[in-house]
């Protein structure tokens, strides 16, 4: 299929790749120069495994290219909108202003039978007021709302075998043209056995509010219960454990630490409280509020662990943050719990340094002020406290008693409970992990 791919962003680069892997034609378009000469050029904007391989490997077959000129969409049967929805400035709200003029850039573009395709994650309503843009442009062209789950760090396997595909179509119907070009992109996935959901717009757009919703309280849940073992004298790790064995609980996600980030959950569940104001319903997520206030207190308390850590002062205290990306395998930092912390630790005087396998260059345009050194030994040279705040495999494998040797003080706070409290004490370390004694 002839597809277009508008973004190309953490989610708009790897779709395109991908859709060209599954033996599309795509062209993937981007206001940002920088970044479509990059992807031009066969190399990824940003850090994320496996993209750049792929990128090579499609682009050698042709069938994958990029512009910044909108009407290179025209003859694309099915153009997939991946713009960014970040949080407004000062409210809690989506700014919508990307997904709308990219919308807008595309519809003289259109033609008959053409299926646009939402995949940013946007309020609920949004999928029902761009179909009747669409409409009014081309009658005969129809918009779908396809959510998307990538995880960053696996976005690449994600996107070529998803856990499920969910298209929200006009009413919901499946005998609708836009399910029929969906089932035709994805068919290889479809025929591997991924399940596909077919519902109407306003549905698909709240499965991925839901979806990013629970996953933040899940991980604010077990935040919450370290606070509590903190006080009890209890072990978080063990707690986890045994409650994940329930099989109506799972494992997965909950792992005490500093809190989640990243360009998703904490805008997406700000977005979803925003959007059910407008409609009358803010008393159905007012937890998500209390979701979201257990996890911006972790990182004040990390900040307090730290301090205790260093004896009562921070003043002047040499401070290695092992991790500056959201989370590890990824280079985005945006609202990344671990730069938020570092930033608050030198604004009460340590002297911090971040250190991180893939981000660091980011790190240091969002804030300058820290201090940044690519290689781990030197980064830990004389440090009086070390903080592991993202939990790259470089830094869960570090041998504690070389890293003794390096430091001027043995003592770490483990942010992500990803170390052995027992190996590093033996090895002379003061060790701090989150809700454990
Ligand atoms: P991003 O900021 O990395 O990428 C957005 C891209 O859109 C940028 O490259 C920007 O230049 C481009 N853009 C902005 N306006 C444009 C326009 N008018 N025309 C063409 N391009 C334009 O953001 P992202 O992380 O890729 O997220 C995109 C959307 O996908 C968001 O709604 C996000 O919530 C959702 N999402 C992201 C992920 C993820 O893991 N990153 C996962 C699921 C869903």
């Amino acid at each position: 299929m002839q597809i277009s791919v508008i973004g190309c962003g953490y989610l708009g680069a790897v779709h395109a790749a991908c859709m060209a892997k599954l033996g599309h034609d795509v062209v993937g378009i981007d206001v940002d120069e920088r970044k479509i000469a990059d992807l031009a050029a066969g190399k990824a904007p940003f850090f994320e495994p496996g993209l750049e391989e792929l990128l090579l490997e499609v682009q050698a077959t042709g069938r994958l290219t990029f512009t910044t000129d909108m009407s290179a969409a025209q003859g694309s049967t099915v153009h997939f909108v991946c713009v960014g929805t970040p949080q407004k400035k000062g409210e809690n709200a989506a700014d919508m202003t990307y997904v709308d003029a990219a919308t807008q850039a595309l519809l003289p573009y259109l033609s008959a039978g053409d299926v646009v395709v939402g995949k940013s994650t946007v309020p609920v309503g949004t999928a029902a007021r761009l179909a009747e843009l669409v409409l009014q442009q081309e009658p005969k062209a129809h918009l779908a709302w396809n959510p998307e789950f990538l995880r960053e760090g696996h976005a690449v396997k994600d996107t070529l075998t998803p856990d499920r595909f969910v298209y929200g179509v006009h009413e919901g119907s499946e005998d609708h043209a836009a399910v029929a070009a969906l089932d035709e992109v994805y068919s290889t996935p479809l025929g591997m056995g991924t399940r596909r959901l077919v519902a109407d717009y306003a549905t698909a757009e709240l499965v991925k509010a839901a979806a990013n919703s629970f996953l933040a309280t899940k991980i604010s849940f077990i935040n919450a219960m370290a606070e509590v073992c903190e006080a009890a004298g209890a072990d978080v790790t063990v707690l986890a454990d045994a409650i994940g064995l329930d099989d109506r609980i799972g494992r997965k996600f909950l792992n005490a630490g500093i809190g989640f980030g990243g360009g998703c959950l904490p805008k997406d569940i700000r977005a979803f409280m925003a959007r059910a104001g407008e409609l009358g319903a803010d008393q159905a997520l007012t937890f998500l509020r209390e979701v979201d206030a257990i996890n911006m207190r972790r990182r004040t308390r990390t900040v307090e662990l730290t301090r205790e850590l260093c004896g009562g002062v921070l003043m002047g205290q040499r401070i290695t943050v092992l991790g500056a990306a959201f989370k590890p395998d990824s280079d985005d930092v945006r609202d990344s719990p671990a730069l938020s912390i570092a930033a608050q630790l030198q604004l009460q005087g340590a002297v911090v340094t971040v250190t991180d396998p893939e981000s660091l260059g980011n790190a240091a345009r969002r804030f300058p002020e820290l201090n940044y050194e690519a290689n781990t030994e030197e980064a830990l040279r004389n440090a009086d406290a070390v903080l592991l705040l993202t939990e790259w495999k470089e830094y869960r494998h570090l041998d504690p008693h070389e890293t003794r040797d390096l430091v001027g003080n043995a003592r770490i706070l483990d942010g992500r409970n990803a170390l052995d409290p027992q190996k590093w004490r033996a090895a002379g370390w003061t060790y701090r992990g989150v809700g454990r004694p």
